[in-house]
C-alpha cells in the first residue's frame, strides 16, 4: 500500500470524524464523564449535601471548613457566629458572600464538650427563611 503524505480523516464507528487510532472526541467524553463520575461520587462523603453550591471552589472551602470544625477548630477562625435569634442553638459560618453553612450546637452527654453538628448548607437566602422558622 502506497502512503500518503497526509494524515486520513477516518470514519470511526461511533459515527465521529478523525485522526489516529480511536476517537478522540469519545475518549474526551468518557474522561469527562468519569470526572464527574468521581466527582459526585465524593457528595456522598460529606455529612450534608453540598450539591447545592454553584462551584467546585465552594465545595471544597465547605469540605475544608466541616472537616476542621468537626477536628474541633474555632468557628471563629471561619468568622462563624452564633445566632442569637435562636437561642445562640445555631451558629452560621459564611461562604462566600451568598452562602452559609448552618450549625447546631449539641452538649455532650458526657462532660461539658459543645460539639457544632453541620445541618445545612445553604444560599443567604435559604438561610434567611430556615431561621425565621427557628424562631
Ligand atoms: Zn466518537
Amino acid at each position: 500500500m502506497a502512503r500518503r503524505g497526509k494524515k486520513q480523516r477516518k470514519h470511526f464507528a461511533c459515527g465521529h470524524i478523525g485522526y489516529g487510532q480511536y476517537c478522540h472526541t469519545c475518549a474526551q467524553a468518557h474522561k469527562e464523564a468519569e470526572a464527574k463520575r468521581q466527582w459526585d461520587a465524593l457528595f456522598l462523603h460529606d455529612p450534608i449535601d453540598l450539591r447545592c453550591l454553584p462551584h467546585s471552589s465552594f465545595v471544597k472551602k465547605a469540605r475544608h471548613i466541616l472537616e476542621a470544625i468537626e477536628k474541633g477548630a474555632d468557628y471563629r477562625t471561619f468568622d462563624g457566629k452564633f445566632l442569637k435569634e435562636t437561642g445562640r442553638k445555631f451558629l452560621s459560618i459564611p461562604l462566600g458572600r451568598d452562602w452559609r453553612i448552618l450549625f447546631r450546637l449539641s452538649d455532650a452527654s458526657h462532660g461539658n464538650v459543645s460539639t457544632l453538628i453541620p445541618v445545612r448548607c445553604c444560599s443567604h437566602e435559604t438561610y434567611n427563611n430556615f431561621i425565621s422558622k427557628l424562631r
